[in-house]
């Protein structure tokens, strides 16, 4: 049995799917108006790695996760760049996929545009004026009623009336509640407008969640999941959206994942505090960034920084040193014979996992594995060997979609060692320049002569000290 975390309930909860043998689950995806950073890359990884688990253990899981491809940020930057809003969305989507590709997460089997929903989306809203859930504005913008749902609220644990008095309202708004949320907002002077019962404008930001997991996975799906800063008001409002459309909440479950934070505040494309998916596999490595990714709950919050993505790009690297060992001393295996041994190392992985996806202990579990690996190539224990070589890549390593590339495996282990030689160097350099400035010459000359005979010439620039080798 699976169990998983469920918001709604605030409770561990066993994992029933409404078809036998099926997971069907909608992630939020990114708005595309930027690259993807490495609070986007999240949810992205721990979701797929989900995926790939439950695979595992014999689910068909279809997915989806959405691309926010209107809205107002896209439409600033497409006037930055004196473009048309599609060329942002799709410039920014494409670049997405690249970046999920380079981090190895696997293409979901819907990723929907909402301007693609457009139709449906206004359906909807129709069908919510109808039932007086949603009512019209002078202006043409079209508000959900909040007060309409005796619950609103359920999702957050929020206090209905705190946040009222919290909320701002525009004098522009035309709101009944303060709380009501904008299904349709009316078109602005050059902005881009769809058409519409109330006139031109375009989608509020909550409802195309909900018009396209419903269309997509049904009326009531399995997993609802996304980053928690979503919960309120997104999620809320999706909830409230589903309720009024088919009288059901849109999924049974509820899977949100902790922020990942930068030194106090939340690593935000809007806080300029971000570290780009891209500059972080180029650096780090696709199996760093994503071990580091996995090495804390999905639920925790992640601090970020720059140290401890380094320990587990390091860490990886040394992996990859134990794998590409094994497979220069071996010829591609064939697939060893369980045995009572690797049937308890794959039990702990999986009821690790089974356990609210507790990547930490499973990850412990695999570094077990690994230690085990140099053990039994080091005693020429070669069947040993093979088998958790084979537990370590095509088990453990599959489902969380680490160490299983072929082409890095080389090429890490190589600039592993550049970087350990580059922050030799450097120290070395600034011992020297200490010197120098102490007037101690005799012993910077030491220094670099020491550094000559490595093949490593020092070259003095007016921005400091540089090295080639030679
Ligand atoms: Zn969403």
């Amino acid at each position: 049995m699976i169990y998983i975390s469920d918001t709604l309930t605030k409770s561990k909860v066993p994992l029933e799917t409404g078809q036998p043998n099926v997971v069907k689950m909608y992630v939020c995806g990114p708005t595309v108006y930027n690259y993807i950073h490495i609070g986007n890359a999240r949810p992205m990884v721990v979701f797929d790695a989900f995926r790939r688990f439950l695979e595992f253990v014999g689910y068909k899981v279809v997915m989806a996760q959405n691309f926010t491809d209107i809205d107002d940020k896209i439409i600033n930057q497409a006037n930055e760049w004196g473009v048309d809003w599609k060329t942002v969305a799709d410039t920014f989507i494409a670049e997405c996929y690249h970046d999920a590709q380079m981090l190895g997460i696997r293409t979901a089997n819907f990723h929907p545009r909402t301007t693609d929903f457009v139709e449906d989306i206004v359906n909807a809203i129709a069908k919510m004026i109808d039932n007086d859930f949603a009512y019209v504005t002078p202006n043409g913008d079209v508000y959900f009623s909040v007060r309409k749902l005796t619950d609103y609220g359920k999702l957050s644990g929020k206090k209905l009336d705190e946040l009222r008095s919290g909320a701002r309202v525009d004098v522009n708004e035309l709101k009944i509640d303060p709380l009501d949320f904008v299904l349709w907002k009316s078109a602005k002077p050059g902005e881009p407008v769809w058409n519409s019962p109330w006139g031109k404008g375009r989608p509020g930001w909550h409802i195309e969640c909900s018009v396209m997991s419903q269309k997509l996975l049904g009326d009531m799906f399995d997993i609802h999941g996304g980053g928690e800063d979503l919960i309120f008001p997104h999620h809320e409002d999706e909830i409230a959206q589903s309720e009024a459309l088919t009288g059901k909440p849109p999924a049974r479950y509820w899977m949100h994942n902790g922020m990942i934070i930068v030194r106090g505040d939340k690593m935000s494309k809007s806080l300029r505090n971000t570290f780009m998916v891209r500059e972080a596999v180029r650096k780090f490595g696709k199996d760093g960034v994503r071990l580091f990714l996995l090495s804390k709950h999905y639920r925790s919050p992640m601090e970020f920084f720059d140290a401890p993505l380094e320990d587990s790009s390091k860490a990886a690297a040394r992996v990859h040193a134990t794998l590409y060992r094994f497979t220069e001393k071996y010829n591609y295996p064939l697939v060893p014979k369980y045995d009572e041994e690797m049937n308890d190392y794959q039990t702990r992985f999986i009821e690790a996992l089974s356990d609210d996806f507790n990547t930490p202990v499973a990850l412990s579990v695999l570094f077990n594995v690994v230690r085990e690996l140099n053990k039994a190539m080091d005693d020429g224990n070669d069947e040993r060997a093979l088998k958790m070589y084979h537990l370590i890549k095509r088990v453990f390593g599959n489902i969380l979609g680490i160490f299983d590339g072929e082409t890095e495996k080389v090429q890490r282990v190589e600039s592993e060692e550049m970087q350990t030689l580059d922050t030799l160097i450097r120290g070395i350099i600034e011992m020297r320049n200490n010197f120098r400035k102490e007037k101690q010459y005799e012993m910077a000359d030491k220094l670099r002569n020491l550094l000559g005979e490595s093949k490593i010439r020092l070259v003095d620039t007016p921005e400091g000290t540089k090295y080639e080798l030679y």
